[in-house]
């Protein structure tokens, strides 16, 4: 009988545990289901959809250069995958365990149905594989990295199959471009194929491309003018490359790569929080926090809007923000200092920022993003503290973003080094470019009024 290989954010033929297996039990069914319904509000975002849209061609012609071929189905995953088995008589379904809380439950809705084996490699480690003393699963990041370390490096990636036996006749599928996952009018993913190419080969490109900035990545990763840091998060969220393949490549590389892999440690501590709290991405971790007076946004609307268009006149704050509607991607020190900006200085609840993240974002994943929004916070279960309030300013001149400004705020391409972080108190704001709309001090008064009042 064939077997069915169900893909999830696991689009790879190497290292991909469930491939593996499948291909030695016979012939292959390899399945992607796009289901809109299963996740309920965490139903992918817009540049998501491009991504998946060129993740799922490549990988469809990768599969093709063994002997297979991807099936594409659209609705219910359940259903979808019991209706293949049905008419192909396959009767065991090999997938990647994933945690966010949907893949969990349709995991339990399709045991019940079918012989599904979940298999490891979505993370360095399965949540919950390292404990504390107690037996618990680790809830701050430190003590989990060190834990995690001790097990490194991952065991060898496994290549992909020479071939993949094809059964005797195929199921039907969906044609990709019919599903409408790319923007048509406007197409605002238009400037996104410059800098990315999603699948497989592109991911492997980026990991090689990044071997020999590995020394310089511990100085290099915090300077948004910069490009110091992989850029690998996208393809890590649609797993065209394993964990374990970019620890290997990247911990042989010159130099010495620790900060790097501590930074792709985070990634699993974030989806065993999201394991251990499913809620997560719409609850504070901290339920203190519930009592925050965030401003309704009736009342902020306009200062939300101005955040979402990168028109604060905060500068390091709009070009991040232009960054992301522009590329699908932002600087990790920008969304640090872009997301306290919309929580602390504009008083708005930290889930509007993280939905609008969750639509943006080519990398948008339910468990970073949310772990990284609520720490920001000061909600999540290892945050930083509220009442630490980042001044963006600061932060702007102390990480050398003028060329990063440069590039994505052109209102103030114009301004020199010692203005552009702040050209409203240098009386050089250009017309065109807006007032800020709130004062530092000010924003950072409210801020900390407000949390005073629910001392978590
Ligand atoms: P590198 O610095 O090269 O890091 C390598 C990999 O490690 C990344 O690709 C990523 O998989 C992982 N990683 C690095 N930093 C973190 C982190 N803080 N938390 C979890 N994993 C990390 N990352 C996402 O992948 N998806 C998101 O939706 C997301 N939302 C975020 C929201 C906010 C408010 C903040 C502050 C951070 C968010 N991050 C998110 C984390 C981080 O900003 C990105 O992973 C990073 O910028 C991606 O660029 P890179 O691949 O060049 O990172």
């Amino acid at each position: 009988d064939p077997v069915i290989l169900w893909f999830r954010q696991d689009l790879r033929l190497a290292d991909q545990a469930a491939l593996a297996a499948a291909v030695q039990e016979g012939p292959v069914i390899p399945v992607y289901v796009l289901d809109d319904q299963a996740p309920r509000q965490w139903k992918m975002g817009g540049a998501s959809r491009w991504w998946l849209h060129h993740s799922l061609k490549s990988l469809d012609e990768n599969l093709r250069e063994k002997g297979s071929r991807l099936i594409l189905r659209q609705g219910n995953c359940i259903d979808q995958i019991v209706q293949i088995a049905e008419e192909t008589g396959a009767r065991r379904v090999h997938a990647l365990h994933h945690y966010e809380p949907w893949w969990r439950n349709a995991e339990k809705s399709l045991v019940k149905r079918l012989e599904l084996c979940l298999h490891d490699g979505a993370l360095l480690l399965p949540p919950g594989a390292v404990r504390t003393g107690e037996g618990n699963s680790y809830r701050i990041y430190t003590p989990f990295a060190r834990a995690v370390m001790e097990h490194m490096p991952p065991a060898e990636p496994v290549r992909a199959p020479s071939r993949i036996d094809a059964p005797g006749r195929w199921p039907k599928s969906d044609s990709l471009d019919r599903w409408g996952l790319l923007p048509t009018k406007p197409d605002w993913a238009r400037a996104f194929s410059r800098d990315w190419t999603p699948g497989e080969a592109g991911a492997r490109a980026n990991v090689a491309a990044f071997l020999d900035q590995v020394a310089d990545y511990d100085r290099a990763r915090n300077l948004p003018s910069q490009e110091g840091s992989s850029r690998l998060s996208p393809h890590l969220h649609f797993g065209e490359v394993s964990p374990a393949y970019v620890w290997r490549r990247v911990a042989g590389a010159p130099g010495d790569a620790t900060t790097f892999l501590k930074e792709l440690i985070w990634r699993d501590y974030a989806h065993t929080q999201i394991w251990a709290m499913p809620a997560y991405g719409s609850e504070n971790a901290r339920p203190a926090f519930d009592a925050m007076p965030w401003r309704d946004l009736r009342e902020a609307g306009a200062d939300f809007k101005a955040w979402k268009t990168g028109r604060t006149g905060y500068p390091i704050v709009d070009a991040g923000m232009r960054q992301l509607w522009t590329t699908g991607w932002m600087h990790n020190r920008v969304r640090m200092i872009a997301a306290s900006f919309l929580i602390k200085h504009l008083l708005i609840d930290w889930r509007h920022g993280a939905r609008w993240f969750w639509d943006t974002l080519v990398d948008a994943s339910y468990a970073n993003n949310s772990v990284n929004w609520q720490w920001v916070a000061g909600s999540g279960v290892d945050a930083n503290i509220f009442s630490r309030i980042m001044a963006p300013l600061t932060q702007s001149g102390k990480f050398d973003a003028a060329d990063y400004i440069r590039a994505w705020v052109p209102e103030l391409a114009h301004l020199n080094d010692d203005i552009i972080h702040d050209p409203e108190a240098h009386d050089a704001r250009s017309s065109d470019y807006p007032a800020k709309c709130i004062g530092h001090r000010e924003g950072r008064e409210r801020a900390l009024a407000a949390w005073r009042g629910i001392r978590p």
